[in-house]
Parts: structure tokens; sequence; C-alpha cells
């Protein structure tokens, strides 16, 4: 804690009031300034995306391979220099060391994906022509241009900035409008960007609040966005008005299912890594547990065992499990769905406090049980350390409850039988399913992520997050050899081809 503490003890005290146009960030864990930044205005906002539409052409013109070897070079000089970020993101959202160094692997895992297999999904496609020989068709790839990714504060490095990479190294230049929580963190990594080789224009961030944002979607070519479904639906409106394309990575109510032949030992971990990481401020965090109702009694007490040695600390190192939230109308709303559930007669069997003793937003990990459906601990997004639990009679139960739900962004299923854990993943309506540890996806770059029902818009990682930054082309050619030119569609010669294509492809369908 040392660097957080010379910039708390080099800032103002916490009644130093802020003007209109500046936004002041305070540090989760000593409520003092961390510094200042810009309310950025419209006119500023559309300054940066006219300098990043006049920068993208040469942006675009050099090549899939030299921007992938910058951001190549710009993530090492992250992940050489990896205390520096710690010390920033920890500033901005009290978490411990091991939750940055997560966002540093995961982020790396995506860098050294898109480098080394952006040229090959880039390239231009053959696709079968009308007629072999006689035409010839291909898709090629083009960047939308602009794109303007707005980014939430729980992930300050990641969220900002996975999405972003995809959108640069397909060609487009990116303006960033990053949490108004965690501009440091954002405005520190871009800076990285520039040190590498990134120019200026092609990677840009306007500093503010929701109305920044707002201008950022009235500008853009494109719109990333990750966040609150509640702003995600407003920008989505937006973007329709406008009719650019955009995707949205938004809330989530992920389900954790425990079957009978589940290793209990690993369950127990998994479930508690699950929901409590980042104090359980994570889209994809295990925020409703259901289990096989022949293990609930041995796998609450692995639970409750395990969740006795949980270390919390505002401290340094790895060995520290949870930090402090980030965000004081989480915590107020964690509160609030506690408060619900009790009232409705769930038991808290662990936590359910605050700890003023470690900061004031620090709280503890909670356990939950006696919840069912009418509860919105069960039913809202809760984005706290709080782990509800409920047992089932039939998987065909456990499946229905898991799809209960507004959300479907990712799941998690414990079982020894790995393949029919597969097949029954594939009926829980998610974006992803992890088997037998959380949010394994959400740290595997080659696959998709992104949510269905209302968690989101769209995916990201994997080869379909990088294909959604550029608009395709088809180029189809007619060559002239055995073809010649008429002035409808219906002459003898395409007459002649359709009959004896459609002969050549019920024998042959792949010509
Ligand atoms: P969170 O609860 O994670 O802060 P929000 O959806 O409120 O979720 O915010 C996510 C990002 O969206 C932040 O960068 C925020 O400033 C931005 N934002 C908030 N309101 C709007 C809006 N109306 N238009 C565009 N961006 C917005």
């Amino acid at each position: 804690m040392a660097v957080l503490e010379k910039i708390s003890a080099s800032t103002p005290p916490l009644t130093a009031p802020a003007p209109e146009n500046v936004i002041t960030v305070r540090s989760p864990v000593t409520g003092n300034i961390v510094g200042t930044v810009p309310m950025c205005s419209a006119d500023e906002v559309r300054a940066a995306v006219d300098r990043a539409r006049a920068a993208q052409p040469a942006w675009e013109a050099l090549g899939v391979r030299a921007r992938g070897r910058l951001l190549k070079k710009w993530m090492a000089s992250i992940w050489d220099d990896q205390a520096r970020l710690t010390e920033i993101v920890r500033s901005e959202t009290g978490k411990p060391d091991g939750g940055v160094y997560e966002e540093v692997v995961v982020m790396d895992l995506l860098i050294s994906f898109l480098t080394y297999n952006a040229p090959r999904i880039l390239r231009p496609q053959k696709r079968k022509a009308l007629v072999p020989f006689v035409h010839r068709a291909k898709v090629v790839f083009k960047p939308y241009g602009v794109v303007g990714a707005i980014t939430p504060w729980n992930f300050p490095f990641l969220n900002a900035f996975n999405d972003l990479s995809a959108a640069l190294i397909a060609g487009n230049t990116v303006v960033l409008k990053p949490s108004e929580l965690t501009p440091f963190t954002a405005l520190y990594v871009m800076d990285k960007m520039h040190e590498a080789g990134i120019p200026k224009d092609v990677i840009q961030i306007v500093t503010g609040a929701g109305a920044t944002g707002a201008a950022l979607v009235d500008m853009a070519d494109d719109i990333t966005f990750t966040g609150s479904t509640a702003t995600g639906r407003k920008i989505a409106m937006r973007a329709a008005e406008r009719l650019i394309p955009y995707s949205l990575e938004l809330g989530g109510k992920d389900p954790a299912i425990v079957l009978h032949d589940a290793d209990l030992d690993r369950a127990a971990l998994g479930i508690l890594c699950g929901g409590l990481e980042n104090a359980g401020q994570v889209c994809v965090s295990t925020e409703r547990v259901y289990v096989d109702q022949r293990v609930y009694d041995p796998l609450m007490g692995k639970l409750m065992e395990k969740i006795g040695t949980f270390r919390m600390s505002a401290g340094d190192g790895f060995d520290v499990d949870m930090g402090s939230m980030t965000n004081e109308r989480e915590l107020v709303r964690t509160e609030d769905h506690l408060r619900d559930a009790v009232e409705k007669g769930a038991r808290i069997l662990h936590g359910g406090k605050r700890r003023p003793d470690l900061g004031p937003l620090f709280f503890e990990p909670t356990i939950l049980v006696d919840v069912d459906h009418t509860m919105k601990v069960m039913q809202e997004e809760t984005f706290g350390p709080v782990i509800p639990v409920m047992a089932f009679e039939r998987e065909a139960d456990a499946i229905r409850l898991a799809n209960d739900s507004i959300y479907g962004l990712s799941a998690v299923l414990y079982s020894k039988n790995l393949s029919r854990a597969a097949d029954l993943a594939a009926h829980i309506e998610s974006g992803d399913v992890s088997i037998n540890r959380p949010n394994l996806s959400f740290a595997t770059p080659g696959v998709p992520m992104g949510g269905r029902k209302q968690s989101g818009v769209g995916r990201r990682n994997g080869k379909e997050g990088l294909l959604r930054f550029v608009s395709m082309q088809a180029i189809v050619t007619d060559t002239g050899f055995g073809s010649s030119p008429s002035l409808n569609n219906w002459d003898k010669q395409s007459v002649f081809y359709a009959t004896l294509m459609r002969h050549i492809r019920r024998v042959l369908p792949f010509i």
C-alpha cells in the first residue's frame, strides 16, 4: 500500500469541492482524492473523433501484422511493469494484487490470440462462385472507421482494452470513454500504447460521465459498450437511430449448478472464487447456486469451512482473497438485496455486514440459504460478495431455475461426468458455460464471450469478437471466360449455366 499512501498523502482532504467540469476520483479504500480529470464536452468529443477519423486510413494502411507488432510491444511493456499498473488500479478500485494480475494475464492471452490469428482471420476469403471458372467470389474485411468504446470500472484495464484491442488490430481507430470512477488506469495504459509506437490519434481518451459517453455514441462509427443493462439499452436505442453497429456486454445473474457427482471440494472452492472475486463486482460472477439435494449438506459444510479461511484486506500481496468494493452504489444495493431476502425468510449463514474497520467500502463475504426466486437476490444483479444457495431435486429443476432469469451471460456446472456436464450445459440459456472452474470461458480468448437475453448483444473475444469490428464486403467478378454480356439475366447462356449448375450441385453440392 506504500504508493497508495503516497498518492493519498499528497492529495487534498475529502471535503475539497469539485468544479462542475472536473471529475474527482477517490480511493475507495481511504476515501482520499486520487486525482482529477476533465469532464469532456461534446465539442471535445467531436474533436477527438475528427482526429481519429483523419488518422484511420494510415493506420489501416499499415497492415494487420504491423499493427499486431505494436500491440505486442505495448502488452510486453504492461507485463514488464505490472507494479505501476497495480498501484494505479488499486488506488481507484481497492482491488487486491491478484485481481490486477488476473486482468493482465487475461489481456496478455487475448493479445497473443489476436496478434497470432488476426492476419489469418482478416485475410480475404474465397467463396463459392455462381459458376466455377466463369465467376469468382471473395469476401474482404474493412474496418468501420472510428470505434467508440464506453467502459466500466470493475476491470478498468481488461474491460476497457479488450474490445478496443480487437478494434485496433482490425484497422479501426478508437476513442475510449472510461468509467468516471477509474480514468487513471485507462490514461496510464493509453500512454503505454503511445510509448509502444501506436500513434496518438489512433487511440485517444475522453474522460467524463454519462453525457460524454452519450456524445461519443452520437459521433463514432461503431460503439462497443460494457456496463449496466440500463445504460446499454439507452446506447442501443441511440445506435439504432443512427444505424451504426454496436455491441453490448451487460449485466448477469449467473447460476452455478452442483450435480450429485461433483467433486465437492472443487465445487466449494469454485463457488467461493466465482462469487467473491473482485468482491462480487464481476459481470460473470456466480450469483446463484443450485445444489443437488443429495449433496447439499456436505457441500454447505465445505463452503462454511472454506469461507472461514477467506482473507479480506486492504493490504497487498497475492495471499489476499478479496479487497474493497469499488462503488458505494453497489454496496448499498447489496445491502438492499440482503434485507429483502431476510425479510422474505432467507438466513445469512456467514457475513452480511460492512467492515468499516478495514475501509469504508469493505463488505464481508456472505453466504445465504433458504432463498427462493421471489427474492431480489435471486432475480436482480447483486454486484456484491453474496452467494445465495438453494437445493434442487432433479436436474431438470436445476436447468429450469437457472434459466428463470432475464439475464443469460455465463454459468458454471460442477460434475465429474464431463461429457454429461457438457450435454447439460447446452440447455442453459447463457453465452457461455464453464465446467468445474468459474469463469474459465472468460479467460479463454479463443472462444466468443457475450450475453443472451438482457445480458448483451454481440460477442467479444475469439474470431467472432474480431470480425465484429469489420464490415464485410463481397467482391464478385465475371471473368469473361465462357460468359458473354447480355441485356437481361435470363438470356440463353444464363439459363444454360443455371440448369447445368443445378444438375452438377445435386451430385456435387460442394462445388
Ligand atoms: P456501471 O454501473 O458499471 O457504472 P454504467 O452503465 O452506469 O455502469 O456505466 C458504464 C459506462 O457507461 C461508464 O463509462 C459511464 O460513464 C457510461 N455511461 C453512463 N450513462 C451513459 C449514457 N447515457 N450514454 C453513454 N455512456 C454512458
